[in-house]
This record gives C-alpha cells, sequence and structure tokens, in this order.
C-alpha cells in the first residue's frame, strides 16, 4: 500500500474512479496474505495526517483496523522493503516488528546509534551554522535541529541512490520522517529538541 488514506466525509478526499480510497483498501487488503505499508503516509498518514487534518487521513492500519508491517520514511528505503518481500520469501514469514510495526531489521537502532558524526557529538563538537567551518568538518548536527536520537531507521548504513547519500551524510540535520506523526511531532525541524 502507498500512500494515506481519507477517512472524513466517508473518505471523499480520496478517490479513484470514482471509488475511495477507504472502500478500495478495505476490499483489498481484507484478502491480503500481508499488508505491506510503504512510505510514512501510508504507514502512518504522513503529511496529511498533520494538525488539523480536515480530510481525517489515516494510515492503512490505523483507517482499517488491520495489523499492517510498515516501511516508514519520506521517502522509504527500497531496500527495507525488499528485504521484508525476501524474507518472507526464504524463511515462510514476515520479520519481526516493533511496536509501530516496522521490521526490527530495519528499525531496530536509532540513526543516532548508527551515525558516522557521533563521536562528534560525544566530543562537544557541534555545527552551529550552515556553511561554517564546523559544517565543512562534518560535525555533528543536533543543534541545528537533527532529530537523529529519536528515529528508528537504517540510513547511515544503507543510505540512498544506491548507497551513494542520505540526508546527514549531505549535512542536512535527521527531520525524524520514518517516526509516526513526525510532522507534528519532530517540528520545528531545524531547532534542536530540549
Ligand atoms: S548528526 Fe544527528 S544522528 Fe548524527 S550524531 Fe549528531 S545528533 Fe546524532
Amino acid at each position: 500500500m502507498e500512500g494515506a488514506i481519507a477517512t472524513a466525509f466517508d473518505g471523499a478526499y480520496g478517490k479513484i474512479g470514482g471509488r475511495t480510497f477507504l472502500e478500495i483498501a478495505n476490499e483489498v487488503c481484507k484478502k491480503a496474505l500481508a499488508v505491506i505499508c510503504i512510505g510514512t503516509c501510508s504507514s502512518y498518514g504522513g503529511v496529511q495526517a498533520a494538525k488539523p487534518n480536515p480530510g481525517g487521513y489515516k494510515g492503512v492500519g490505523e483507517a482499517l483496523g488491520i495489523k499492517t508491517v510498515n516501511i516508514p520514511g519520506c521517502p522509504p528505503n527500497p531496500v527495507n522493503f525488499v528485504g521484508t518481500v525476501v524474507n518472507y520469501l526464504l524463511l515462510g514469514k514476515l520479520p519481526d516488528l516493533d511496536e509501530v510495526g516496522r521490521p526490527l531489521f530495519a528499525y531496530g537502532k536509532t540513526i543516532h546509534d548508527l551515525c558516522p558524526r557521533r563521536s562528534h557529538f560525544e566530543n562537544d563538537e557541534f555545527v552551529k551554522e550552515f556553511g561554517s567551518k564546523e559544517a565543512e568538518m562534518g560535525y555533528c548536527l543536533y543543534k541545528m535541529g537533527c532529530k537523529g536520537p529519536d528515529t528508528y531507521n537504517n540510513c547511515p548504513v544503507v543510505k540512498f541512490n544506491e548507497g551513494t547519500g542520505w540526508p546527514i551524510g549531505a549535512g542536512h540535520p535527521c527531520i525524524g520522517c520514518s517516526e509516526p506523526n513526525f510532522w507534528d511531532k519532530m517540528a520545528p525541524f531545524f531547532v534542536a529538541s530540549k
């Protein structure tokens, strides 16, 4: 499944060919062997579920009242999706999940736990301004709002674009995009958590 499901006004805010997402998902998902949600929107509602959420958008599991395997991220990492499918093909079962439906093999540790800038965090070496000497030296982005300590995902290891880059590697703080309700919970993105 991709995308959030509109639930307010009988699902009128999300339609394909005159049928609501809610109606189609109810028909399809309940017959499925397993439902894998790709991306933060189908996993937890995503940006359209941010306050005030007039369309009543929800993730698939919450909208349909079913258990789903969630591969959140904005974007989600295709490696984590393929790993989930291969786990089923090889072992005949879905991978173990955390309490918000994410496979532990991919979301078992925080970005902060895996981050190559972690030694700078421990040594109080922080970037305080984009474009500064500290930013150039790859210091820790915590004071620029990095949400890596509160975010579970394997981005530092798997990376994106065939392993060539990822947000912190490019000098941008993590915004926590694989966490439920991150638009509300993690904002403001460029201010350090207390
Ligand atoms: S850049 Fe972010 S994830 Fe990396 S060590 Fe600093 S706070 Fe942790």
